[in-house]
């Protein structure tokens, strides 16, 4: 050999080294981690969820986790119709707050939408010029932020409804199991399955995969998720969120107690008053159509007289459950339900309220009847006692919100006694929010595939 050969040798040896060391750091590299966001856009407030998951699973299923939740400041984008700028400037701080969370050289692939839900199908019912132009202004602030803008939209109920079935039984697992034994992804029980109960501001969602396959066109909807086929029923009813339904009700009993302009409203606390004007009606669709409404803006003062039954009574009457007759698959308004199935996860509102009166521990209806029967005999002056840190703005309406939500569930979906215990109030699964943002992101990113997930070999967890 010569010199120049040996050196030659040495030098292909060094690049072969280098090369295999190469090799095999690219096996032993952790997968990439890939991120989403998404901002639920609420009638009272907007969030902003983080999703991260490994892309090399990214269509096994209960992989996605939740980075970050920000809570914009302020109230809801349909707040701004008359300065959309601001609905825009308000998503900064938290869309700042994503991007300290998502690593620099990431941002730009990650995939970032917004959804608007009922304040905003409101606000496009009363005047579609503004409605249109807060979605521009919001589109316009996400799209000077490095990430993957996919749009600012409205969502349909239904598909609120649908989604938020979707993160139910995508986040507890419950779509698709693998069996190790038999290598293979498993049929899942139909009774394992979770029906989601959604309660906003502005509207009310229903979903669940009933028994058989009556369904009608409008509420049934066929999704192919892994590989199976789910029908599920998804109501939304526009108008029966908590706030609207206490809106509501504060008009029936003005309209009914008119010239009188002191008016007993039964779920607020004794001693409790709220000052309320005649505009504030006139300012949502849910109210302004009611021609009983006086002219004019005069001022009235709802005087609450705690009785939680008188107050249950009269947030029924709203539900219009005469439209229904005696039959038992409609649930309100003549809307028709197919037969409740299964068990339930109730959240957001349904949620919150519940948390406060301590009603989330699989309380039986008696013992939860009794909670907020007692609740609501309680006066202004106790509550605000009793609870000096709770939001002012919300204590008067726990006990308002609390029998809405048994007429609600009781009267209108028709749980009784016993399927009572189906229903888990839970704010959280597996770590991330309940709600419509994940299963929106996760459809939209098409990671909730109709075919049964691919394994890979030597892939195993
Ligand atoms: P939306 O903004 O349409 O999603 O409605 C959410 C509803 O839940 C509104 O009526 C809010 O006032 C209420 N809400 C939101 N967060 C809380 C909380 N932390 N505690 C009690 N109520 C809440």
């Amino acid at each position: 050999f010569t010199s120049a050969t040996i050196g030659a040798l040495v030098g292909l040896s060094i690049i072969a080294l280098v090369l295999s060391l190469v090799r095999v750091e690219d096996v032993t590299l952790p997968p990439a981690v890939k991120y989403g966001m998404v901002f639920d856009a609420g009638s009272s407030h907007t969030s902003l969820f983080v999703y991260q998951w490994d892309s090399d699973k990214e269509n096994d299923t209960g992989v996605v986790s939740q980075t970050l939740s920000c809570d914009v400041q302020g109230q809801g984008i349909s707040s701004y119709a008359n300065n959309p700028p601001e609905a825009g400037n308000s998503l900064r701080e938290c869309l700042d707050k994503a991007l300290q969370v998502i690593p620099a050289e990431k941002q730009r692939d990650v995939p970032a939408y917004l959804g608007a839900t009922a304040g905003m199908r409101l606000l496009r019912e009363q005047n579609s010029s503004a409605a249109e132009q807060v979605l521009a202004e919001v589109a316009k602030t996400m799209q000077e932020y490095p990430v993957a803008f996919r749009g600012a939209r409205i969502l349909t109920g239904e598909e609120e409804g649908a989604y938020g079935w979707i993160t139910i039984n995508y986040l507890l697992d419950s779509f698709t199991k693998y069996s190790p034994k038999a290598h293979t992804w498993l049929r899942p029980e139909a009774a394992d399955i979770f029906g989601a109960l959604d309660l906003g501001g502005a509207s009310t969602q229903i979903t669940f995969m009933p028994e058989g396959s009556a369904l009608s066109q409008n509420e049934g909807s066929e999704l192919t998720l892994y590989g199976y086929r789910y029908r599920i029923y998804a109501h939304s009813y526009l108008c029966y969120g908590q706030d609207e339904m206490l809106k509501r009700l504060a008009k029936e009993l003005i309209v009914e107690s008119f010239p009188s302009t002191r008016v007993q409203q039964p779920c607020y606390p004794r001693g409790y008053e709220e000052p309320v004007s005649l505009s504030w009606l006139r300012a949502s669709p849910c109210t302004d159509r009611d021609p009983r409404l006086a002219p004019g803006d005069s001022a009235v003062t709802l005087e609450g007289s705690g009785n939680a039954s008188a107050c249950r009574a009269a947030l029924r009457s709203l539900l219009n459950l005469s439209a229904c007759g005696h039959s038992q698959d409609c649930a309100l308004d003549g809307v028709p339900q197919p037969p409740l199935r299964g068990h339930f996860i109730a959240f957001s509102a349904f949620y919150y309220n519940f948390k406060f009166l301590n009603l989330t521990e699989g309380q039986p209806l008696v013992a939860v009847r009794e909670a907020i029967e007692g609740f609501c005999s309680r006066s202004w002056q106790d509550l605000s006692s009793s609870y000096p840190t709770e939001n002012p703005k919300r204590l008067p309406r726990y006990c308002a919100n609390a029998n809405y939500i048994l007429t609600l569930l009781l009267d209108a979906y028709k749980f009784n006694e016993s399927s009572w215990s189906n229903i888990c109030f839970q704010r959280k699964a597996g770590g991330a929010d309940v709600g419509w943002t994940l299963g929106y992101m996760l459809n939209l990113t098409n990671m909730v595939p109709a075919e049964a997930p691919a394994r890979l070999k030597g892939h195993s967890s």
